[in-house]
């Protein structure tokens, strides 16, 4: 059976780096949407074309689209052991889709990681992401230090501003955390205290995937 693992939160709970530690240790791909709509922004695709302005809103690009950008991500070889998908699903026609997309292919690992409001806001407008690979500065990191994997210089996501912030966890709470009900009933769902140190979130989460795996 695969490691299929969605990882809940909302923006700023740490679902990028958790995803990205999980997915290095179980050896299957970290599936961000919000990275691959970024990459296609900054390559000025189609796709990219088409959701640049929605992105810079803070609003949740339309469902077909995003279906299709992971249809086709999950269909890459590197997926076939599994993902742990980061940002995706977001709505319940998402997760809906999500069920087809992976039917025959195991239950799903759901995770979310729980943070409250303020600490969301405190930790997103104080966030800085590599410009080239996107990876997160780690929040110690000096002003002069650059990216570890690559050597990129830390920009702040143009997203992370307060106005934007705002209206991100607004979608969060409206549209995506009723997923939390969606998922309670349909498959293996734990909730892990996001405010936790990093280190011990990415023990519980790879305690979870380990149980789930025996
Ligand atoms: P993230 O990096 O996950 O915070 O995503 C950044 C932005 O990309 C979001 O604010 C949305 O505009 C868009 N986005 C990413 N994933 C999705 C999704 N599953 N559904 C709709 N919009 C998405």
């Amino acid at each position: 059976m695969g490691v299929n693992v969605v990882m809940l939160g909302p923006p700023g709970a740490g679902k990028g780096t958790q995803a990205e530690r999980l997915a290095t240790r179980f050896g299957v791909p970290r599936i961000s949407t919000g990275d691959l709509l970024r990459e296609a922004v900054a390559a000025g695709s189609p796709l990219g074309e088409l959701v640049r302005a929605v992105m810079a809103r803070g609003d949740l690009v339309g469902d077909a689209l995003m279906i299709e950008v992971v249809r086709d991500r999950l269909t890459r070889p590197d997926a076939a052991p599994g993902f742990v998908l980061d940002g995706f699903p977001r709505t319940i026609p998402q997760a809906e889709a999500l069920e087809r997309l992976t039917a025959g292919l195991g239950a799903l690992t759901v995770v979310e990681l729980i943070v409250p409001e303020q600490e969301l806001v405190r930790r997103l407008c104080s966030r800085r992401v590599c410009g080239s690979c996107g990876t997160n500065a780690d929040p110690s990191a000096g002003a002069d230090s650059r990216c570890g994997r690559c050597g990129g210089a830390w920009v702040q996501r143009t997203d992370d501003n307060a106005q934007v912030v705002r209206d991100r966890l607004a979608v969060f709470s409206r549209i995506t955390r009723p997923l939390v009900d969606f998922y309670r009933s349909r498959a293996a769902y734990r909730q892990v205290d996001g405010t936790r140190p990093p280190d011990e979130v990415a023990a519980a989460l790879a305690e979870i995937v380990g149980e789930e795996q025996r």
